[in-house]
C-alpha cells in the first residue's frame, strides 16, 4: 500500500573528479512503498544511497524527503529526519549480544551504553525483544553478535534499522554472501518490513528481486534506464542489453 510522495530524488549528479557516478538521476518513492533498484556493477546504486543519506554531496539536483530539501544537511541530520541506511558491510558490534545491539540501535546516543554498561532498561526490554522476534532472532538474543552466522548478522542489522524507528530504510545488497535459503528468508523479512516502512532495496540477484515482488527501477551508468514490474524489466531489450554488456 502506497501513500503520498515521501522521497523525490530530483536530477542529481554526483561527480568524482569529472566522472559522473550519478548523472541527472531522478526517482520518487511514495510513503509505504517498497522499491527495488537494480543495475550492473558501477551503475551508481551505492552512490545513490550515499547521496540520499548525505554521505556524498551532489554537484547538481536535490533530494526532497517529506517535501524538505535534504541537500547540504549532514548525515546525522538526515538520519534524525527518519532515513536509515543498512550498509553493505555489517555495522554491528561483535563483542556484545544480539539483544544489546538492538537496544543500542534503538538509542541513537551511544554514550548511554558507555555510561550504564550492560543492562537494558526494563521499559525498553519489550520493544527490543519484539524486534528480535520480528527478525527471527528471539532464540539467538543472548549470542554475541560476532558469533552469529553470516545471514543472522544481516538480519540483526535489519532489526537494528527497525529499532531506530526510521520511516525510510535503505538496504544496499542485503543478500551479499548469502545462499538461496538465507536469501529467501531475507526477502520474507523485507516484505514484512514493507508493511510498516518505506523501503529502497538495492540488489542485482534477480531471483531475490523476484521474491520481493516490488516495482523495480533500473539504473545504468548513473542514469535512470527503466521502471516497471520485475517481469517487465526482465523482458525489456534495453535492460537485457545493459546486463549482458552490449
Ligand atoms: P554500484 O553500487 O551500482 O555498483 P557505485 O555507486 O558504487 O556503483 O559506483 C558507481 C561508479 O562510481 C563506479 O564506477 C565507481 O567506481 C565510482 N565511484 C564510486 N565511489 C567513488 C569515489 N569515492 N571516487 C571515485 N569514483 C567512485
Ligand atoms: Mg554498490
Amino acid at each position: 500500500m502506497s501513500g503520498p510522495l515521501l522521497l523525490a530524488v530530483d536530477g542529481i549528479t554526483v561527480d568524482f573528479d569529472g566522472f559522473k557516478a550519478l548523472d541527472t538521476f531522478s526517482m520518487t518513492l511514495d510513503k509505504g512503498e517498497t522499491r527495488v533498484v537494480i543495475g550492473p556493477n558501477g551503475a551508481g546504486k551505492s552512490t545513490l544511497c550515499d547521496a540520499i543519506i548525505g554521505r556524498v554531496r551532489p554537484a547538481a539536483g536535490r533530494v526532497l524527503f517529506r517535501g524538505e530539501d535534504l541537500t547540504g544537511l549532514s548525515e546525522q541530520a538526515i538520519v534524525e529526519r527518519g532515513i536509515c541506511r543498512k550498509f553493505q558491510a555489517p555495522g554491528i558490534l561483535a563483542g556484545i549480544t544480539a539483544r544489546e545491539n538492538v537496544a543500542l540501535a534503538a538509542r541513537r546516543d551511544r554514550s548511554w551504553w558507555q555510561a550504564f554498561g550492560k543492562g537494558i532498561p526494563a521499559e525498553e526490554q519489550a520493544s527490543v525483544d519484539a524486534v528480535l522476534e520480528r527478525v527471527g532472532l528471539a532464540d539467538r538474543a543472548e549470542v554475541k553478535a560476532g558469533e552469529l552466522a553470516h545471514g543472522e548478522k544481516q538480519w540483526l542489522e535489519i532489526g537494528m534499522v527497525l529499532a531506530t524507528g526510521a520511516e525510510l530504510v535503505l538496504l544496499d545488497e542485503p543478500t551479499a554472501g548469502m545462499g538461496p535459503a538465507e536469501t529467501s528468508r531475507t526477502a520474507e523479512l523485507i516484505r514484512d518490513l514493507g508493511d510498516t516502512r518505506s523501503v529502497i532495496v538495492i540488489d542485482h540477484d534477480m531471483s531475490f528481486v523476484e521474491q520481493l515482488a516490488a516495482p523495480v527501477t533500473v539504473m545504468h551508468q548513473g542514469r535512470f534506464l527503466k521502471q516497471g514490474s520485475v517481469e517487465a524489466v526482465r523482458a525489456d531489450p534495453e535492460v537485457i542489453s545493459v546486463y549482458l554488456g552490449h
